[in-house]
């Protein structure tokens, strides 16, 4: 146990430490906004989209107002309505299937893969029908699905995948980042997210001209010319004041993930041998550790004992999609997914965040270490 603490408690993530290090380019940023009175798809959501495309080696970037939103609009410009069903994983936040049902649309959910978290790639082709129409992969806690296989069975099956890729920005599968794999990509801007505004925001990439065109009438009222309306579009447009934000945090991003990764390391070297199943990481994967999640017996047990000594944790997901109140409907029940529902009480998220420092993941550990 560390003796003289820098630190008195240790947050699930500190969003005020990193502010600290970016103030001084951040406040500049939102101060030219409001300078420039450019509030809506001015200049620096033209740039935020442009500096976004070449991150994630992409042919387009269109931002919207929400990760949400995102998934919502990709699904939209790819006509999923009533009688659709998407594929999507068991395991994985609500964001994920909740514009699925907005639009009328069906999920099939299937389990995941019980060393990555990920959908489990060899259960995907049970749950196709005639009505699929799409594959979402989740990035869940930042790690990669495993993409090769789902785009050959998207291809087999003629079918669109949409990586929902909102905890995932700048991982990497077999070397290339998420995003460009799929029709479309979303990503989300929320405060927590790897990538995060000081507010909501998300963005769509895709490859493809015709959907970026749609996704851009989408967003801005179905206008490509002001009070012309070509589509029955939304207002989901980006605020510009996030924008600017954006950009800022964007030149930081590859430094915050590769501190996060460092801290990964620590954790799974630390922790070896204690039983408490540190993530996988298979070779064709460089996750950005949004999230770092081991698995414990009396989880409540655990949070307490940790809470106790200042520290906090998270938990994601404590109910499965097919087991919230929301979705009973879709009449799922207990066990129809054994991995997730196997894992679901006994998942927990350590503290993460780049600017941990090494004293605290040690002291993490110390503390996992004496409740086992
Ligand atoms: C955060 C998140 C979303 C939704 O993003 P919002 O910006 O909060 O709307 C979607 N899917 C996953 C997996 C997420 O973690």
């Amino acid at each position: 146990m560390p003796i003289s603490k820098s630190f008195s408690r240790i947050p699930f993530v500190d969003l005020s430490a990193q502010y600290k290090t970016i103030a001084s380019e951040v406040n500049p940023a939102i101060q030219s906004v409001i300078d420039s009175c450019a509030f809506i798809l001015g200049p620096e959501v033209k740039k935020f989209e442009e500096e976004f495309t070449r991150f994630c080696d992409v042919g387009f970037a269109v931002s919207v107002d929400s990760g949400t939103s995102a998934i919502e609009l990709a699904l939209r410009a790819f006509d999923v309505g009533p009688g659709d069903e998407v594929i999507a994983p068991a395991n994985t936040f609500i964001a994920t299937v909740l514009p699925i049902t907005q639009l009328g649309a069906q999920p099939v959910l299937v389990d995941q893969h019980p060393d990555t978290y990920t959908i489990d790639v060899d259960q995907i082709e049970a749950a196709i029908t005639e009505r699929t129409k799409v594959i979402m992969p989740v990035h869940l806690y930042g790690q990669p699905a495993d993409m090769d296989p789902i785009l050959e069975i998207a291809k087999r099956h003629d079918l669109i995948v949409i990586e929902d890729a909102a905890q995932a920005h700048g991982a990497r599968y077999k070397g290339k980042r998420v995003g460009g794999f799929g029709h479309a990509a979303a990503f989300s801007f929320y405060p927590g997210k790897n990538l995060g505004a000081y507010g909501d925001g998300g963005i769509v990439v895709t490859n493809d001209a015709q959907i970026d065109d749609k996704l851009r009438l989408l967003r801005n009222y179905g206008q490509r010319k002001k009070y012309h309306h070509e589509e029955i579009g939304f207002n989901h447009r980006l605020d510009s004041i996030q924008a600017a934000i954006l950009r800022v945090k964007l030149q930081h991003l590859d430094a915050w993930n590769a501190a996060r990764r460092e801290h990964a390391a620590d954790y799974t070297r630390l922790l070896e041998g204690f039983g408490v199943h540190p993530p996988m990481v298979p070779t064709y994967s460089e996750p950005i550790w949004h999230l770092y999640v081991i698995r414990v017996q009396n989880r409540d047990g655990f949070q307490a004992f940790l809470k106790e000594r200042n520290i906090d944790s998270g938990i994601h997901y404590p109910i499965p999609i097919h087991l919230q109140p929301a979705y009973q409907y879709l009449g799922y029940k207990k066990g129809d997914f054994p991995v997730t529902d196997g894992f679901a009480d006994n998942i927990v998220s350590l503290p993460m965040y780049a600017e941990l420092t090494d004293e605290m993941v040690a002291y993490v550990v110390e503390a996992i270490k004496d409740f086992l």
